[in-house]
């Protein structure tokens, strides 16, 4: 997506150890209209596809879940990272490392908010080793219910995620994907995208 590489390219900043930081419009500010063309996006890129429900993670996963939500006409059930789990049986329960704390977390979802006839599409923000979105497709498998694909704004293509995902027959829509960056002279590289 033109619209969102430019951005990045713009407004993004190369840090080192692999990080990507784009908080001016994505990650803490917050460009509503940029959002809304990834939204629109989208749904261009899945609408082939029955979407029930929008499942992410939260923090930064949550606003353009939401956005993107308003053009699938869908509720957004965002997992949540537990401070400790309560073993009520009503919880799925999974846990994920973050990448940009480096911990792990227990994460949960609402048993009466993921149900076997449920058709979900995992959106995030970031997709660099894939331990969120893998947490999310274990959530979504333990309900019983069908990953129908997953939508990410910037995807690192240098680290693995994209790969471990989509070895799973997964199908992975990355509105940009950065194949290498430099925090030296700040250069990024994006992999060619022609849909
Ligand atoms: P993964 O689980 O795929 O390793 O990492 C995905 C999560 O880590 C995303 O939800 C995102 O919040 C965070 N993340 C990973 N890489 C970056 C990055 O380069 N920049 C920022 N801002 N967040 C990142």
């Amino acid at each position: 997506m033109k619209l969102l590489e430019e951005r990045i390219r713009r407004d993004g900043t190369v840090k080192s150890g692999g990080v990507l930081k784009v908080d001016s419009f994505l990650n803490h500010q917050m460009d509503v209209d940029l959002f809304n063309a990834m939204g629109e996006e989208f749904l261009r890129l899945f609408k082939d596809v029955p979407v029930t429900k929008i499942l992410t993670i939260e923090a930064s996963g949550i606003g353009i879940a939401c956005i993107a939500a308003q053009h699938f006409h869908v509720p957004v059930v965002f997992a949540k990272k537990a401070q400790s789990i309560n073993l009520d049986g009503e919880m799925y329960t999974t846990k994920i490392e973050s990448f940009t704390h480096r911990k792990v977390y227990d994460v949960i979802v609402a048993k009466k908010f993921l149900s076997p006839d449920d058709h979900i599409l995992i959106i995030d923000d970031f997709l660099a080793n894939g331990c969120a979105v893998n947490g999310l497709i274990d959530l979504i498998r333990s309900a019983g219910a069908s990953v129908e694909g997953v939508g990410i704004c910037i995807e690192k293509g240098f680290q693995t995620g994209g790969d471990l995902i989509r070895g799973k027959g997964i199908r992975v829509e990355s509105l940009a994907i950065v194949d290498s960056m430099d925090a030296e002279t700040g250069e990024i590289v994006f992999r060619p995208q022609n849909n």
